[in-house]
């Protein structure tokens, strides 16, 4: 059979380890199993949240309202934009696949940090694009700016926070890049880890308000984290009308489900959870700093549900994962984005714990 062409240099993407498979192939109690892989909120969702759910798990057997009436009307309340501006998808990542689809013919390049979320690549490469990388990790607005001029391509990813490094960039910075490209180019502002960033700085914090009178715009965002919902699989893309009308064709019916519509609804009536989850989560991502300073190594400054800590040679990332996952704790392995470290999702005090004991052994 032939494939289509795309697919010879695309990478199936790795998901964090579930903790099924520890369970299968360490034959430990899943109860045992601690993970800390997939940027998931360790507190759950809202109660309500919860309760609405199973209240309404009869409700399984009818299609969702697929204008996502409700939905929308909470999050245009949300973020003072209109309900014509937002675009529902099974997760942001569903509407990452729809910008992808919506714009890039093969040979169109796009632009992202040498180091960040790896669907935007996959997506890409489907369609037949071509990959560019700015040099450094973090987001430089000089060299993003450089490698603009030079490759003119047609979307261009800001991932603010960044994922897998939990670093962010200012909203000035995101603001001097968009003003440096043109109309014709886009750029896909992602803030799946946007809470965290503006509870923790301001100049981080980044509204889709604040980009919608940029016509090549688009703010991204999500309930899989801070919300606590990443298994209903709910994202949002907002931007200008006319952005928007144009991805809608990309939309099969009903991309969300009936209970993940009714669970969105509900976190927008129940923000104190967002709120509460990210007090509890601030004490406890001091805790990692502090383990990283008394065990000597390095890491960077998170604006997000994770630690990325970063290791010298005498510390094989690789090496330190596997010896975890052995012992029931799922990490997240650097090495295959070119880093020796590893990125850690902040769990609960005990899940924590368990990770510093855990570490603390394995480490040379
Ligand atoms: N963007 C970033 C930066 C992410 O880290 C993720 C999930 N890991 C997503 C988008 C997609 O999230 P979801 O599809 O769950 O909304």
């Amino acid at each position: 059979m032939r494939f289509n062409d795309t697919l010879k240099n695309i990478k199936t993407y790795e998901a964090g380890k579930p903790i099924e498979l520890v369970v299968r192939e360490f034959g430990i109690d899943a109860k045992d199993v601690v993970k800390l892989a997939s940027n998931e909120n360790p507190n759950g969702c809202s109660p309500y949240v919860a309760k609405a759910i199973a209240k309404s798990a009869n409700k399984a057997s009818l299609y969702p309202d697929d204008s996502m009436y409700e939905l929308k009307d909470a999050l245009s309340s949300k973020f003072s934009v209109t309900r014509e501006n937002i675009i529902i998808g099974a997760g942001s990542d569903q509407v990452l696949e729809f910008i992808s689809r919506a714009l890039l013919m093969p040979n169109d390049s796009v632009l992202m940090s040498r180091v960040t979320f790896a669907m935007y690549e996959i997506y890409a490469k489907q369609m037949g694009a071509k990959i560019i990388r700015t040099p450094s990790y973090q987001h430089r607005v000089d060299e993003f700016i450089e490698e603009y001029n030079r490759h003119k391509p047609k979307i261009v990813y800001i991932c603010t926070p960044n994922n897998p490094t939990g670093d962010a960039t200012s909203k000035e910075d995101v603001l001097k890049i968009i003003n440096a490209i043109s109309e014709d180019t886009l750029v896909v502002v992602d803030g799946a880890y946007m809470e965290y960033a503006s509870s923790k700085d301001k100049k981080y914090s980044i509204t889709p308000n604040d980009l919608i009178e940029f016509e090549n715009v688009i703010y991204l965002g999500t309930f899989s984290k801070a919300y606590g919902l990443g298994g209903m699989r709910i994202g949002y893309g907002i931007a200008n009308t006319t952005l928007i009308n144009e991805l809608y064709k990309m939309r099969p019916p009903f991309n969300i489900t009936t209970l993940s519509l009714l669970a969105g609804i509900q976190a927008c009536k129940h923000e104190e959870f967002v709120e509460e989850s990210i007090t509890l989560h601030r004490e406890e991502i001091k805790r990692y700093e502090a383990f990283a300073q008394e065990l000597g190594f390095d890491y960077i400054d998170s604006y997000t549900n994770f630690i990325t800590y970063l290791f010298d040679e005498t510390i094989n990332s690789t090496d330190i994962s596997d010896k975890l996952l052995k012992e029931g704790v799922i990490i997240r392995n650097l090495a295959s984005y070119g880093m020796n470290g590893v990125r850690i999702t902040i769990g609960t005090k005990e899940q924590n714990d368990r990770l510093f004991s855990v570490l603390r052994r394995v480490l040379p």
